[in-house]
């Protein structure tokens, strides 16, 4: 009787090792499609390898793919995720309008789509969203603008063009309009002088967030409203069009003694642009720790597919013309000349001998 009992029980025990082993192996079966819109730009390389990382540890298949900011190259890339049964999709989309279609089946085969730092536009198909708090970021680079000027030291009145991000990317106008949050009081004051007049977004758009087209635009301005007049600041949303920015400045002589380069922002931390920063090149840039959001991003992943309730932070803020997309939003931190040691090293995100 003994012995059956205790047969019995390695039994129970063996079945119930063999239902969490079956349940663990199902689960590591799961395949998480993961598309990023290019490669160009470091910070996509960094989400692109954080999310595969902290998804792989938590016993999941990736599908990682980059679309070189090519739309129809993107949308066939979720397709084929679809297609070969991903379970859950984290999207950052190159243009955030083009997908519903792809969604649509994204939909009827029960998968969860996760809108991941771009919001996905004009479908219901979108699940959730995890990003950074996107006006914010406007706020702090004007913000890190007005501190490089002195204005509220009073001084002034100095010059200033405006540059904005990519217009088919929802992203680029939280910027843009975060920043004019702080900006628009100083330039109706007078402190602050548009020398070109071009302000909002249909007027300084980057398109595809592309450095030599910032730079093109910049050389016009240049050359167009500052023949006889200086520049003292930029409002750049991105590293990499700051990085444009600089080289117009420079072809013209600003970066001397005699010819300081203006205050200019930036934003994703990447290393030419805290060398660029450390040379005094460009004034601020904004730190987005994308490890922290892939962790946010897989987190939603594991709710979602077990069921459970997903944590989000904010459920009002992305609406995306047919919903409003329930949202986990991280805060950005502001980088500058004296704290970049201290946010990028002593946090691990970079190691000191990539800037020597
Ligand atoms: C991201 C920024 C990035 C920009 C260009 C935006 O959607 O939020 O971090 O600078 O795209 O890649």
């Amino acid at each position: 009787m003994m012995k059956l009992k205790t047969t019995f029980l390695a039994l129970a025990l063996a079945g119930a090792a063999t239902m969490a082993a079956g349940v663990t192996a199902s689960a590591q079966k799961a395949t998480v499609g993961i598309a990023m819109p290019t490669k160009s730009s470091a910070r996509w390389i960094d989400d692109g390898n954080n999310m595969v990382k902290v998804l792989k540890e938590r016993g999941y298949n990736t599908d990682l793919q980059y679309a070189e900011d090519d739309i129809p190259n993107q949308l066939s890339q979720v397709e084929n995720m679809v297609t070969k049964g991903a379970k859950a999709l984290v999207i950052a989309a190159i243009d955030g309008t083009t997908l519903s279609d792809v969604l649509k089946q994204a939909k009827a085969k029960g998968i969860t789509v996760i809108a991941y730092d771009r919001l996905i536009r004009g479908t219901p198909n979108v699940d959730y969203y995890a990003t950074f708090d996107n006006f914010q970021v406007g706020v702090l680079q004007a913000e890190s603008i007005v501190q490089g000027l002195g204005l509220k030291d009073g001084k002034g009145p100095f010059n200033i063009e405006l540059f904005g991000g990519s217009p088919d990317d929802n992203n680029a106008y939280f910027f843009y309009n975060g920043a004019m949050s702080v900006l628009k009081p100083y330039i109706d004051s007078g402190k602050l002088v548009v020398v070109s007049g071009q302000m909002g977004m249909d007027k300084v758009a980057t398109l595809r967030w592309d450095g030599a087209t910032a730079q093109a635009r910049m050389d016009n301005l240049l050359s167009a409203y500052y023949g006889n007049k200086k520049i003292n600041a930029v409002l750049s949303p991105y590293d990499g069009i700051s990085i444009g920015i600089i080289s117009s400045l420079k072809g013209v002589g600003y970066g001397s003694a005699d010819q300081p380069m203006p205050v200019i922002s930036g934003q994703d931390a990447e290393v030419p642009s805290i060398k660029a920063m450390l040379r005094g090149d460009q004034y601020s840039t904004i730190f987005k720790d994308t490890r922290d959001l892939a962790k946010v991003t897989a987190d939603m992943v594991d709710a979602a597919l077990a069921g459970k309730e997903v944590t989000v932070n904010d459920t009002k803020t992305y609406e995306n013309g047919v919903k409003t997309v329930p949202s986990y939003l991280l805060k950005p931190v502001v980088v500058y000349k004296d704290n970049w040691e201290k946010t990028l090293v002593d946090s691990g995100y970079y190691k000191k001998a990539q800037f020597q």
